[in-house]
């Protein structure tokens, strides 16, 4: 009656990556009260887990100087996780001092991005993940892993499946308890999402799986419903589609958490986030950052509504 296949999970998480993800790869510099308020919204909508912040350094990552700022100015309310980003222990250290209690570590599954991306070989980054999640262990602290360029690379091009596994590997045995496969450039495709999930699946039971697809060809929402059709049930996403893709020109980023959530729903899958509040606090980023939504489900409502 739910007209739900029988495949599906019943229960997806959604992990909003927007305020991170998305505005690091914004070419505005967003003012630290408009993130923060950002985030409180985002928080009104049912969402669990929302990742806040990079702390990276600003050389690096300008979009991310106010890191402390934010992670102290936002509300946190209970039952919902607030990762951070922290690419090495002293970036560790600084998002604990401003009360972060959930960590996310940024891995390559490519040599040439992980050298121009975070300025090191995967084996040297692998190093300073330890250290890292090492450390948050100690505290208690889950730590997250990301694989980026997991379905192919700006620089490489295609990407084997056993390199993905390989990495994604490293970082489940170091203690991440999820590994997000991301597909960066968003060449991927329904076939090789599955080639790539069969080799890392080997290795890592689905439920420590989430998949983070791009748009930029299009092929988000069909990539994401591969996975979940192969036992994922973690998805990542971005408000309003956020974080035009650096890597190709006028491309979309992140897929939008408002049509992820519309094909959910569509699908019988709960996911406890209410679409209309994304679409409001989507509504809040796009004219903050002067931008028009890459939401396709945000775009013919609010054209449906006539604004
Ligand atoms: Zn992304």
């Amino acid at each position: 009656e739910s007209g739900q296949l029988p495949e599906l999970p019943k229960y997806v998480k959604v992990v909003e990556v927007g305020p991170r993800d998305g505005l690091q790869n914004e070419r505005v510099i967003v003012p630290t009260d408009i993130k923060i308020e950002f985030i409180n919204q985002l928080s009104q909508t049912g969402l669990s887990v929302i990742e806040v912040t990079s702390f990276v350094s600003s050389r690096w990552v300008p979009q991310m100087f106010d890191h402390a700022e934010v992670m102290k100015g936002i509300r946190q309310y209970p039952g919902i996780r607030y990762p951070v980003l922290t690419p090495n222990l002293q970036g560790f250290h600084r998002a604990v001092a401003a009360g972060a209690t959930e960590i996310s570590v940024f891995g390559a599954a490519s040599e040439s991005f992980s050298k121009k991306n975070i300025n090191c070989s995967i084996e040297e980054s692998m190093g300073k993940f330890e250290e890292v999640i090492k450390s948050a262990a100690q505290m208690n602290i889950p730590a997250r892993g990301y694989v980026s360029c997991a379905l192919g690379c700006p620089y490489e091009g295609s990407i084997t499946p056993q390199k993905v596994a390989e990495v994604s590997k490293r970082l489940y045995g170091m203690g991440c308890y999820e590994i997000s496969l991301g597909d960066t450039t968003g060449v991927g495709t329904p076939g090789s999402m599955k080639r790539m999930l069969e080799c890392v699946m080997k290795e890592i039971p689905p439920a420590a799986l989430a998949v983070h697809c791009h748009d930029t060809y299009g092929q988000a929402l069909a990539n994401i419903l591969t996975a979940l059709q192969m036992g994922v049930n973690v998805v990542d996403s971005a408000v309003s589609g956020l974080g035009g893709c650096p890597y190709a020109r006028g491309a979309s980023g992140n897929v939008a958490t408002e049509d992820l959530i519309y094909m959910l729903h569509g699908l019988g899958i709960d996911t406890g986030v209410n679409l209309y509040k994304v679409m409001e606090a989507g509504d809040f980023i796009c004219k903050a950052v002067n931008r028009t939504t890459n939401s396709k489900v945000a775009q013919a409502s609010f054209s449906a509504l006539g604004s």
